[in-house]
């Protein structure tokens, strides 16, 4: 996935608009013909947001008094805060503190700074190259940079399965030269989609690859009511290239259906996962779970954004991934889904408890004593449609088989779908 996803994209100057992620979404449709790439003019009003200006930038450097180029967009497009207007005068260092960013605790990394919605510029550097600035001196900056009318772009597929309940897989698209906190979730999620859509599934799979927070919200504001109708949960793909072990960030009340899934699956296969709450969320999860849409989805992740030191720096980049992280995140992402496609759900035709006594089903003399047995009335109370076996099974406490054989008789009995 390195050589044939991230590395032909990896320095593409993406941002929230503009061609960098427009060039990445093409590249995407290249490995996943189903993808429709769509988009949405600039001032579009999409719940409390509205869509930007695209940004353009054609170059940006600082120089020397000598016109020698000291920092250079070309070289890293990290250097420079990301949406920075157009700047190009002389200036010292000391005059321009809040316009330079580096990181001290780690001397070779290029931080990733953005200024989305608030017009700024600025450039970021390493420490180690700030060290060399001679403060005495006036320095040239200049950023070429402007604001147009355009659009945001996202990219959409839908995977239709035998059901029109939807698993909802996203990811985003909008980080530059970056390596886990970037392309790691787009080249799992591109794997996975292709994976799913050799045969017929199931749930339908509604593939997404938007802009971080400004994409996921135009997206459900633009498909409000599909998404209230049919999607079933999902999960949305973050930093999964790291060597560290598999992580999930949980729903918002940690009671869904997808939140069984993760832990139920990766402690069946014996693989090691570490719960987050949702309370340390911080890609997508925020919109898919947020007030008033609640879809019940995890971000599923190895070591979590914000917990690596080399996050949102250049240090993040092709030497911090690795291809036997990615292929067992996808491998991970594929026993997830299996399970979830292999999932009945029973659910009673009948509302409040059936009348059993004229199926047989219950002793018609109420007498303490003789109600022992009251097993398959258990299992049908959490026949709702939403739970699957396994978790009826850990609600009630019932084994499986005895589960299973519950079920079979209220389905015979038509009492169940
Ligand atoms: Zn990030």
């Amino acid at each position: 996935m390195i050589n044939s996803f991230i590395k032909p994209i990896f320095k593409l100057n993406r941002s929230i608009t503009g061609q960098g992620t427009l060039d990445t979404l093409k590249f995407i449709k290249k490995q996943f013909k189903l993808l429709n790439i769509k988009k949405i003019k600039s001032g579009t009003k999409v719940f409390d947001w509205k869509i930007p200006k695209v940004w353009k930038i054609f170059d940006a450097y600082i120089l020397d008094d000598q016109g020698k180029k000291i920092i250079d967009f070309k070289i890293s497009n990290l250097h420079i805060i990301n949406y920075s207007k157009k700047i190009s005068k002389w200036f010292y260092f000391k005059d321009i503190k809040k316009n330079i960013y580096f990181l001290k605790r780690l001397p070779s990394a290029i931080p990733y700074v953005t200024s989305y919605y608030k017009r700024n510029w600025g450039f970021c550097l390493s420490y180690n190259d700030y060290k060399k600035i001679d403060h005495s001196k006036k320095y040239f900056f200049k950023i070429d940079s402007k604001f147009e009318d355009g659009y945001l772009n996202y990219g959409e597929a839908l995977i239709k399965g035998k059901s029109k309940k939807e698993i909802l897989l996203s990811t985003y698209v909008c980080h530059p030269s970056m390596a886990n906190d970037e392309l790691s979730g787009p080249a799992v999620l591109t794997y996975l989609a292709n994976w799913l859509s050799k045969k017929k599934r199931n749930f339908s799979y509604r593939i997404i690859f938007v802009p971080e927070t400004i994409g996921s919200i135009s997206y459900i504001s633009k498909n409000y009511t599909n998404i209230m109708k049919n999607c079933f949960g999902g999960y949305n793909f973050s930093c999964v290239g790291d060597r560290g072990n598999i992580s999930f960030i949980k729903s918002k009340y940690n009671n869904t259906f997808i939140d069984f899934v993760s832990e139920y699956v990766l402690k069946k296969n014996k693989i090691p996962f570490k719960n987050h709450s949702y309370m340390d969320r911080g890609s997508d999860e925020r919109q898919y779970c947020s007030q008033g849409v609640n879809l019940g989805l995890n971000t599923i992740m190895r070591t979590k954004f914000n917990d690596f030191k080399e996050y949102h720096t250049s240090l993040d980049d092709l030497n911090f991934i690795n291809e036997k992280s990615l292929k067992h995140s996808l491998k991970v992402s594929k026993l997830l889904i299996s399970y979830i496609e292999n999932s009945y759900f029973p659910m009673s035709k009948i509302i409040c408890e059936p009348f059993m006594t004229k199926r047989n089903l219950y002793t018609s003399i109420n007498f303490i004593k003789e109600n022992k047995d009251r097993g398959i009335l258990d299992v049908l109370n959490y026949c709702d449609g939403n739970n699957n076996i396994d978790q009826i099974v850990n609600y009630t406490n019932i084994n499986k088989n005895k589960v299973l054989s519950h079920v079979n008789r209220l389905k015979k009995l038509k009492i169940i779908k």
